[in-house]
């Protein structure tokens, strides 16, 4: 084992059943994280509700003093956490450090919230004032899959803690490291014992975690099978959930679109992080006649080397799911234009790579136009007219992400308005609204209210008091309505 075996930040005692942590860069074992047991969830909720009281009674200005010394750490060791992320998730060591940018953006806007959530006062009668005011929930949770092992953690970390909550953090089980160099990171800049913990583990620990009294608000992000079973537990529970799950984003390309700017737009999309992205290009609606854009596509696709510039999907089962349904689609009419299927990278044979690959005449019948495949692999499907292209996109149960590619302003506002999506890009193909915009998507993408980021998150961490107050000589009683 490359690294110790990872314990949970607050230790409820027994042994636990122990998870290796495989590389998916050559299969090694790098780690091994706890099992964790409802014991354990409930150990880190105690001491989480303990910390919370003191650090929830502090200034919101004061707390932020911790985010801004933790976002110089971050900045400070961001090409050791970038390493990290390479080794435990099998992007690119450039794809890892993308991560720490946009955590750092989060934690920067996690700093700005004391001018944000200033509240509102007004005399709402003669000498009677009415104001608002911000209060934490106390303890909440934050649970994250394995393809962004440091983003996503930090579209809720750097927030909930700054609202003045205590958070337990379970990180997918697949990538736990860079989970406790975080803590690590917040303890240096000078977060309290027991506020934010690490709880290691799999979905017998998010159950404990939706089923604790203690924990008021749950965040989830994940396959949408998974989210929708955490939302109606939380919820089932009393408890706030905001539930982010799967994507199949559409990109629709149309003739007149910039033909280089283009393609090399749409496999970034589509390749990016091994397309191991919930904003990655899944299909893309090829409208009337676009074929010398779908070579470029192809030229483009076949820059990308596995190992060299594109890097690993995360298990050998993951590997063996993306070919199935490459398999699948060829059996059932595709034609496979560029394949990366048995792809072995030399002098690391034990990895689980991908190469690019662009399918065309994808039917929107296939299981591969339908689901989410979750690797480096394009669907073309062809549509006659942007009323068919918004069709096809209407018709995915997914709402994460869709973009297109055009000169004309007046289509792409159309196809902006009638995409059935929360995010969407103009000749973007990974539309990231960033802060202080609100990530989140639509239909199975989402489940619960609001943004996971951005000034919608305040409203998800915080509850609202109304203090109404009068300061007067006067002995009159009643004031409703003065
Ligand atoms: P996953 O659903 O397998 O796991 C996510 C987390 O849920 C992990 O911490 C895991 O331990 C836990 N978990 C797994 N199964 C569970 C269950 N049945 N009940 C309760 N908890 C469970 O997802 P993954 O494979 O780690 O990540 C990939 C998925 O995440 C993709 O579907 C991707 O689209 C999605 N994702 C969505 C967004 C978004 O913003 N919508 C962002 C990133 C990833």
């Amino acid at each position: 084992m490359k690294y110790p075996a990872l314990a949970n930040t607050i230790a409820a005692g027994s042994s636990r059943e122990m998870l290796p942590i495989l590389s998916p860069l050559d299969g090694s074992t790098l780690s091994e994280a706890p099992l964790s047991t409802a014991a354990d969830v409930d150990a880190a909720a105690k001491a989480a509700a303990e910390a919370q009281v003191e650090w929830g009674a502090r200034t919101i200005r004061q707390r932020a003093q911790v985010f801004f010394r933790y976002r110089q750490l971050l900045e400070q060791h961001q090409h050791e956490l970038a390493e990290l992320i390479h080794e435990e998730n099998g992007k690119m060591p450039g794809e890892g450090l993308a991560e720490i940018v946009r955590a750092i953006e989060v934690t920067e806007f996690a700093c700005a919230l004391p001018q944000m959530i200033a509240g509102e006062v007004l005399e709402v009668s003669s000498n009677v004032e009415c104001r608002t005011q911000r209060s934490p929930l106390g303890v909440t949770a934050s649970i994250t899959p394995f393809n962004f092992p440091m983003m996503v953690p930090h579209w809720t970390i750097p927030i909930a803690l700054c609202l003045g909550n205590a958070m337990l953090f379970k990180p997918s089980e697949k990538t736990p490291l860079s989970a406790m160099r975080t803590a690590d990171l917040l303890q240096q800049a000078g977060l309290p014992d027991g506020l934010f913990s690490v709880v290691h583990g799999d979905r017998n620990s998010v159950e404990a975690i939706c089923d604790h009294p203690l924990i008021r608000a749950v965040t989830f992000v994940g396959s949408t099978a998974a989210a929708k079973a955490v939302y109606i537990r939380s919820t089932g529970n009393l408890k706030r959930a905001l539930c982010l799950g799967g994507a199949k984003n559409h990109l629709i390309v149309l003739p007149d679109a910039i033909e280089e700017q283009t393609a090399v737009n749409v496999i970034a999309s589509m390749a990016g992080c091994a397309g191991q992205r919930c904003m990655a290009a899944a299909s893309m609606i090829a409208v009337g006649k676009v074929d010398s854009i779908i070579d470029k596509v192809c030229e483009e696709a076949k820059k990308l080397v596995p190992g060299k510039n594109l890097g690993a999907v995360i298990s050998l089962e993951s590997k063996q799911r993306i070919e199935r349904y490459i398999d699948e689609a060829e059996a059932a009419g595709a034609r496979v234009l560029v394949d990366g299927r048995n792809t072995v990278v030399a002098g690391r044979e034990g990895g689980y790579y991908v190469g690019p690959t662009v399918l065309d005449g994808v039917t929107r019948e296939m299981k591969i136009a339908q689901d989410e495949v979750f690797g480096p692999v394009l669907a073309i499907l062809r549509a006659s007219d942007v009323e068919q292209a918004v069709a096809i996109e209407n018709a995915s149960p997914y709402g994460n992400a869709a973009a297109v590619y055009t000169q004309r302003g007046g289509v792409a506002r159309t196809i902006a308005n009638q995409a059935s999506a929360g995010m969407i890009g103009v000749n973007i193909g990974v539309p990231v609204p960033l802060e202080p915009f609100g990530f989140g998507g639509w239909n199975d993408s989402r489940f619960g209210v609001g943004d996971i980021t951005g000034r919608g998150s305040i409203e998800f961490w915080t509850q609202t008091k109304k203090i109404t107050s009068r300061w007067s000589t006067e002995l009159k009683q009643g004031w409703l309505g003065d």
